[in-house]
């Protein structure tokens, strides 16, 4: 149905002209699911906007190009047909539901929006298909969720609406643009089949971009993977997988991060505890009526307790929703905690008031997840730098502090001349490296690292990581990461907590909790994540349901509803911590049983 021939992309830069896809060639058939991967920046997405025809400006196609649907060359299209094309023929799902939603509509709004353009229904007819529609998705209370802004939604839901919208049109080819990435692994695994599903069921072709081989492997029947712009190997994906024919491939299927590719150097981990939290408890109340009475709490934090020595990584992991941001801000006040006490060296950080946290604000600091957001776009690199050595009196004079400034530069792989730019002149990891500096410049001992990597590419990724081990190294400094990922998270942590709906429910060192999980909800987490052992895909196991509503939480075990092994019992009691060893500890009253 889809045959791209020879195409090429060239762009136009400042430095000349440069062609990011090179002569390529594929075809996909009705039915079918090719997974197209590759490295960021191979041309993957580029790709993908060349078939919708939705190039960048100042991108343009090569003469010899042909994109082939149905016989037809798309490029010759007008724009006016094209419109047409778009959502009817060829539908697509991006990588981030939270920036492709708009948010000021409310999702029945902008799902009715595509039913009405391309299936030409109005009224109450288009709202009983919209409606029809999220229930295929999966939204659970589908008539409720229909009048839900975008942000009242969890990420997978968002992903499900984007979903909803690209089959709004009934496209006979859905492109998936790493639609899975932001996501945490068991939304992702739920993602994937309800993709599967709708597309056998549909009979649609899916050209699925992806830089997770895992994902791919689970998903395409072929493989085509890109290398710097070209397509250099497409086959089924069982002899892709077994027998990579290019060397370019062969290589990529060694490079596959093991999940178990643990951090076993606890080297620079000192005795010296910097932070013992207890009983940390932060409730946000909701408030009615003309009065704002208080009718009732978000339990996002509900009594979570745990240490952090100097130079050590602890990772606070689990699904979004699970109250692991709300634990990073209240550990550094942005959020006042409503219980317990955060016990830094010799002073309870919770009982501070502004004025005597300045003292403290240097020791711990914080890097956000986006660092578009997180650096001020008006603001040269070395104002934003020495904003926090100048509000802490530190750093000393000029000359010495513009050193200062040029050393950690160098540190995070960076110049010193970039210090005269602007944040827009970099690309997500030089300015994640920046806000990174950013923390670091004040002299930290603790750095809260909230999803640091989970908005860059996976090669960026690497990068980061390594420079976070790098500065730990070089300046004892200790990290609370807080991740979705567990990849990721085996990769830098020392100690896993592992978080569910406000509460820690198993934390140990990195190898007790990944490769000796007792929890089942750390078990089904890992259970959840694609992978491939030994050139085989190993099955993923779905976790039924999404994190419950911390308004609301189940009664005894919060886990109950989604647990397998749950027993009346579990719906009473809450369970207390259990110690397996001195380090690894998990509340499950049941343990013993499932373990045996
Ligand atoms: Fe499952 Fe019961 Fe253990 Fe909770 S206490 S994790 S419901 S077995």
């Amino acid at each position: 149905m889809l045959e791209v021939s020879q195409l090429s992309i060239h762009l136009k830069t400042s430095k000349g002209i440069i062609t990011p896809v090179d002569n390529i060639s594929f075809t996909i058939e009705p039915g079918e699911i090719l997974g197209l991967i590759g490295e960021s920046g191979s041309g993957k997405s580029l790709t993908a906007a060349a078939i919708m025809r939705l190039l960048p400006n100042n991108a343009f196609y090569a003469k010899h190009s042909k994109i082939l649907l149905y016989q037809q060359n798309i490029l010759d299209f007008s724009e006016k047909h094209m419109r047409k094309v778009r959502g009817a023929n060829i539908g697509i799902i991006f990588q981030d539901p939270m920036t492709c939603l708009n948010p000021v509509l409310t999702i029945g709004t902008q799902l009715c929006e595509a039913i009405e353009l391309h299936q030409n229904l109005r009224g109450r007819a288009c709202y009983i298909e919209a409606l029809r529609m999220l229930d295929a998705v999966r939204i659970p209370a589908a008539v409720h969720q229909y009048s839900s802004y975008p942000h009242e939604l969890s990420g997978g839901m968002q992903q499900r609406v984007m979903i909803a919208m690209a089959l709004a049109g009934k496209p006979q080819l859905l492109i998936a643009d790493e639609p899975t990435t932001a996501l945490d692994v068991t939304t992702q695994a739920q993602i994937l089949l309800l993709l599967k599903e709708i597309q056998r069921q549909e009979n649609m072709a899916l050209l699925l971009i992806s830089h997770d081989l895992a994902v791919a492997a689970q998903m395409a029947d072929r493989i085509a993977v890109m290398h710097h712009g070209k397509l250099v190997e497409t086959n089924s994906t069982e002899i892709f997988f077994k027998t990579p024919q290019q060397e370019y491939s062969q290589r990529l299927l060694q490079s596959i991060p093991s999940l178990f590719a643990i951090r076993a150097d606890q080297a620079n981990v000192s005795q010296e505890q910097l932070l013992d939290i207890k009983d940390l408890k932060v409730h946000f109340p909701i408030k009615k009526g003309f009065l704002r009475r208080t009718v009732a709490y978000v339990k996002a934090v509900d009594g979570i307790d745990f240490k952090l020595s100097a130079g050590e990584t602890l990772a606070i992991v689990g699904e979004s929703g699970c109250g692991k941001t709300t634990v990073g801000k209240a550990i550094l006040s942005l959020i006042p905690a409503t219980a317990g006490t955060v016990q830094f060296v010799d002073v309870d950080l919770t009982t501070l008031n502004v004025r005597q946290w300045r003292k403290y604000r240097g020791d711990l600091q914080i890097v956000f997840q986006d660092p578009f957001a997180a650096l001020d776009p008006k603001k040269r690199i070395t104002d934003s730098l020495e904003e926090g050595l100048l509000a802490l009196d530190k750093g000393g004079d000029n000359a010495s502090r513009l050193a200062l400034l040029d050393q950690l530069l160098t540190n995070v792989g960076l110049t010193p001349e970039h210090k005269f730019r602007y944040p827009h002149e970099f690309s997500g990891g030089e300015r994640q490296r920046l806000c990174i500096a950013r923390a670091v410049a004040v002299g930290p001992k603790i750095i809260v690292c909230d999803e640091p990597t989970s908005a860059l590419d996976v090669s960026v990724q690497a990068q980061v990581l390594k420079l976070l081990q790098n500065l730990q190294q070089q300046y004892g400094i200790s990290y609370i990461f807080i991740s979705h990922d567990l990849k990721v998270v085996s990769m830098l942590a020392h100690r896993v907590a592992i978080m569910y709906l406000g509460r820690i429910v198993e934390t140990g060192t990195t190898i007790e909790v990944l490769q000796n999980p007792k929890h089942p909800y750390t078990q089904a987490l890992l259970a959840a994540v694609p992978k491939i052992d030994h050139h085989e895909l190993v099955a993923t196991e779905l976790l039924s349901g999404d994190v419950p509503s911390a308004l609301n939480p189940p009664s005894g075990c919060h886990f109950h509803p989604r647990c397998k092994f749950a027993k009346p019992e579990c719906k009473i009691n809450y369970p207390e911590d259990i110690a397996i060893s001195q380090s690894h500890s998990v509340k499950c009253i049941l343990y013993k049983e499932i373990v045996n």
